[in-house]
């Protein structure tokens, strides 16, 4: 079931009775917040969601998913690949009340008015947190200049002896 589209929106009560497991992909195209922070490298994203019923009988929602996305480096200004990770347990609250009386392990999701979830929004969320602040390449794959990364003076080239140029050419 790798190649299913998963569902936008969702009922988290329901699916979690069912002990329902989603593995499928969301189209990135429907991500238009994170559009405007980055470039994803591919159309699709791989997402896998479990929804289940805790000991506490709370509905839970637990979710991975990765996408390799393009920022600009802070440092040269190049194209810099990043894979953001996400993982997140939520489990879904009608109002700020019940959001706050949820255990602390829980990240609270707000329902909408028909008991739903919008799953994309989740995890176009989930994406946005996993941006790093200030994106940059490892100092030794950065196309920076030496001396303008952290004030290193630039390794010694190897240069030729004039002298030995014009032996070779005598
Ligand atoms: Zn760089």
């Amino acid at each position: 079931m790798q190649n299913l589209k998963l569902p936008i929106m969702i009922n988290p009560r329901k699916s979690a009775q069912r002990r329902l497991v989603c593995d499928g992909f969301f189209e990135v195209s429907g991500m238009t917040r994170l559009l405007d922070v980055c470039t994803p490298c591919n159309e699709h994203m791989q997402v896998n969601v479990k929804f289940d019923v805790d000991d506490l009988g709370l509905n839970v929602i637990t979710g991975t998913g990765t996408l390799s996305v393009a920022l600009i480096c802070q440092r040269c200004t190049e194209s810099l690949i990043i894979d953001l990770d996400i993982e997140f347990t939520l489990s879904p609250a009608k109002n700020d009340e019940a959001a706050e009386a949820l255990p602390s392990y829980y990240d609270a999701i707000e329902l909408d008015e028909n008991g739903e979830v919008n799953l994309l929004e989740l995890v176009e969320e989930e994406l946005l947190l996993a941006i790093p602040l200030i994106a940059k390449h490892e100092p030794s794959k950065c196309q920076a200049p030496v001396d303008s990364v952290w004030g290193e003076l630039p390794e010694e080239l190897e240069q030729p002896n004039p002298f030995d140029i014009l032996k070779k050419i005598k």
